[in-house]
């Protein structure tokens, strides 16, 4: 609790559900891309919200302040988008952060867990030794599709025993429905929904 009105009211622009105002000027600075990487699908493409400071930061310290009381000691973040948001949070919350890796990418011995996609299968990598059992992380991404990327990232943290406090995007394509995929006991988190 603050009695500082000025504080109180950084505090609640930060609070999630962002209101509608902050929402649709943080989905103002990410650009739509047509038919990227296949027809059809419309990329959600982050790097204008990161060039624009004022956004990057307002984003960063939502995510910051939503995490923060949840006493994690290390932040996850998925390649590659998920790279620079998560060391950011990572950097501002005092805590370590932990990649988790496209195939064949990580140097150290690795657990892996494939995925289905559309078409073929996916996998993603991360160091055995990364968390060791018990340990609460956080896991971060730009942004959930269908799920699986997330749900396969949040399956290796298991494998080594961590305790997955929050899973959280910048954006959530919520007609695609993957908070479906995600764990039921575990909080999930969206800037901002489609
Ligand atoms: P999914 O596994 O379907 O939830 O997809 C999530 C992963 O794929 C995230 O790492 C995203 O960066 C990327 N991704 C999927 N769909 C899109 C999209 N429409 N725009 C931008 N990135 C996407």
């Amino acid at each position: 609790m603050t009695t500082n009105p000025t504080a109180a009211k950084a505090q609640s622009e930060l609070a999630l559900p962002l209101s509608t105002e902050k929402s649709d000027w943080l989905k103002s600075t990410i650009r739509d891309i047509p038919d990227f990487p296949k027809p059809g699908i419309i990329f959600k493409d982050i790097t204008t919200l990161l060039k624009d400071p004022v956004a990057f930061k307002y984003a960063i310290d939502v995510i910051c302040e939503h995490i923060r009381p949840m006493n994690v000691e290390y932040i996850v973040g998925i390649e590659a988008r998920g790279f620079i948001l998560g060391s950011v949070v990572a950097y501002n919350l005092n805590k370590g952060f932990i990649p988790i890796r496209k195939p064949n990418k990580l140097p150290h011995k690795v657990e892996k867990v494939s995925y289905d996609l559309e078409y073929g299968t996916d996998t993603v990598e991360i160091h055995m030794d990364a968390v060791a059992k018990g340990q609460r992380v956080a896991l971060v991404d730009d942004l959930l599709a269908t799920g699986g990327t997330a749900a396969a990232a949040y399956k290796l943290l298991e494998k080594l025993g961590a305790e997955v406090a929050t899973i959280g995007f910048i954006t959530e394509l919520a007609f695609l429905d993957g908070r479906k995929k995600m764990p039921k006991d575990v909080d999930v988190f969206s800037l901002i929904s489609y």
